[in-house]
């Protein structure tokens, strides 16, 4: 394991243990961790930045003991994206290669209409943050149609066993989902 991914995972399970359920504390000194760690491009494996033809990858780069939280590489190809999606536990985004573009809606608890609120583009270093307490529901595209893009997430806890929901864009009807890795 890379020095600079060591300190980055030392340090989230620092922070998560004394933090305990401070989501608020989580959030804003795991961003700077994260910030810090995608600022520089020199520690992936090559192994967990490979891309596929047809489906965005995930590889799980660290899950901690007690499962609190986990840390998963996205490899996106050219021009592929998530289908509108909801995470159910914190999350952090940190952009480490070429960018992507989340796009964010607010769903109405009781018809399901989802309607886009705002977008932002991922550039390299940059951190973004998810969670159903500060807006939990967004669509992620790869921003190139010619290059391979790669971000870096934690979540606040096993996110390959967290039962979760897709939704459709044009009714907003949710379905339940578990997202898997590829390794
Ligand atoms: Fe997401």
């Amino acid at each position: 394991m890379h020095k600079r991914f060591e300190d980055f995972i030392a340090a989230m399970t620092q922070l998560t243990s004394e933090a305990g359920r401070n989501e608020p504390r989580i959030l804003d000194e795991g961003a700077k961790l994260l910030g810090e760690l995608v600022r520089h491009d020199d520690w992936l494996d090559a192994r967990h930045a490979a891309p596929h033809p047809q489906f965005y990858q995930q590889y799980l780069l660290h899950r901690a003991p007690d499962d609190s939280f986990s840390v998963v590489s996205f490899v996106w190809s050219p021009g592929q994206k998530t289908p509108i999606h909801d995470h159910t536990v914190w999350g952090l985004i940190g952009m480490l290669r070429n960018a992507e573009i989340s796009q964010s809606f607010e769903r109405d608890e009781n018809t399901g209409t989802l309607t886009a609120t705002e977008q932002v583009r991922l550039e390299p270093g940059s951190v973004e943050a998810v969670s159903p307490t500060i807006g939990d529901v967004h669509q992620v595209i790869n921003a190139f149609d010619d290059r391979v893009s790669i971000s870096i997430h934690v979540y606040g806890a096993d996110i390959g066993k967290v039962r979760r929901h897709v939704f459709d864009p044009a009714t907003g009807a949710a379905k339940e989902f578990v997202s898997g890795y590829a390794n």
